[in-house]
């Protein structure tokens, strides 16, 4: 199956990358010709490492590169599937799904990457809502079993199928949720990151202390500042104020110090900055809490 993915970033660099290992040809697109080139670079790096590690034949790399190509610009686009992974911002995904309303056949099924945003209100920006549904890869793709599968209100049975079928063909395991803000994954998940942010910001414990405090008595892989920094500050806050603007309870209110450091430009992991400072690839707590939070980043 020939697929197109808009968004050459974490998410779509991942998705591009696992379609292509099942055998797809993808086009990937970005706003850029550079985060293009950096979406593949990154590709190419996971693949090296799963060679090196002998999860994988230098053939078989070099076969699933070859599925890959470059796409900077939409327009008569000759694909059955678009993935459409771009930023969390309603704004964004709608200008992106009128421009694959007029590239695509109508047959073309368009899905949304989103972690949150409404899959309905997306359906209502194109010609055939029909053929819109959610499909809610986890971080990092090539790894993660779950596909969130969102019906909008519009979506046919065919379309939702098409899909579903997919993420099994694909090696994944999909899972059904209705339209509503954050889904399963992100309605369940984005307020206990959220807490732990309020938990620095009222100073009830360290950074260290809180991720520690998931990590061995709750016994999650990744502590929840860590996990925020993993996924981007920047999508966890766009996240947080889809759940607050659309469920309209005052429980879903995105942290200030949330905004403050999506307001400095530190969004986590991909950044080099957020909780932790990233340096070399390794994590390590910063030496001292920001202006604005209540504590130390270290337990004393
Ligand atoms: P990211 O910031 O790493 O990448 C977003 C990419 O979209 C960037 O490369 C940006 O240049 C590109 N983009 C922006 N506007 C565009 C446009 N008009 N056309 C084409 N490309 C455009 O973000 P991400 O973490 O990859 O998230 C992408 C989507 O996946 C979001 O909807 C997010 O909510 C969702 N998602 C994220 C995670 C996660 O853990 N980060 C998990 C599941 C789903």
């Amino acid at each position: 199956m020939r697929i197109l993915v808009v968004g050459a970033g974490q998410m779509g660099a991942g998705i591009a990358q696992v379609c292509a290992q099942a055998g797809h040809e993808v086009l990937l697109n970005d706003r850029e010709e550079r985060f293009i080139e950096r979406g593949i670079e990154s590709i190419e790096k996971n693949l090296a490492r799963a060679v090196e590690r002998g999860k994988m034949s230098a053939e078989e790399r070099g076969k699933v590169l070859a599925h890959i190509d470059a796409r900077p610009h939409l327009g008569d686009l000759d694909v059955e599937l678009a993935i459409e992974a771009a930023t969390e911002n309603l704004r964004v995904k709608l200008e992106i799904f009128r421009l694959l309303n007029d590239s695509v056949a109508p047959e073309t099924i368009l899905a949304s990457n989103t972690s949150s945003i409404s899959i309905t209100k997306l359906a209502a920006a194109v010609d055939h809502p029909e053929r819109v549904v959610g499909m809610h890869f986890m971080n990092p793709a090539p790894v993660m079993k779950l596909v969130e599968v969102i019906r909008a209100i519009q979506t046919s049975e065919a379309t939702a199928k098409f899909v579903l079928d997919l993420a099994r063909g694909l090696g994944k395991t999909p899972v059904e949720s209705r339209d509503y803000p954050g889904f399963i994954a992100n309605r369940v998940l984005l307020p206990m990151l959220n807490e732990a942010i309020y938990a620095v910001y009222e100073g009830v414990g360290s950074i260290e202390a809180i991720d520690t405090v998931m990590k061995l008595g709750m016994n999650h892989p990744m502590g929840p500042l860590e996990l925020a920094d993993f996924i981007g500050l920047d999508t966890c806050l766009a996240i947080m104020e889809v759940l607050h603007e659309g469920l309209g309870d005052t429980k879903y209110r995105p942290c200030p110090l949330l905004r403050q450091y999506v307001d400095a430009g530190w969004f986590g992991k991909k950044t080099g900055r957020g909780f932790y400072v990233y340096r070399d690839g390794e994590k390590h707590l910063p030496e001292a809490a920001p202006n604005g939070a209540a504590t130390l980043a270290r337990s004393s």
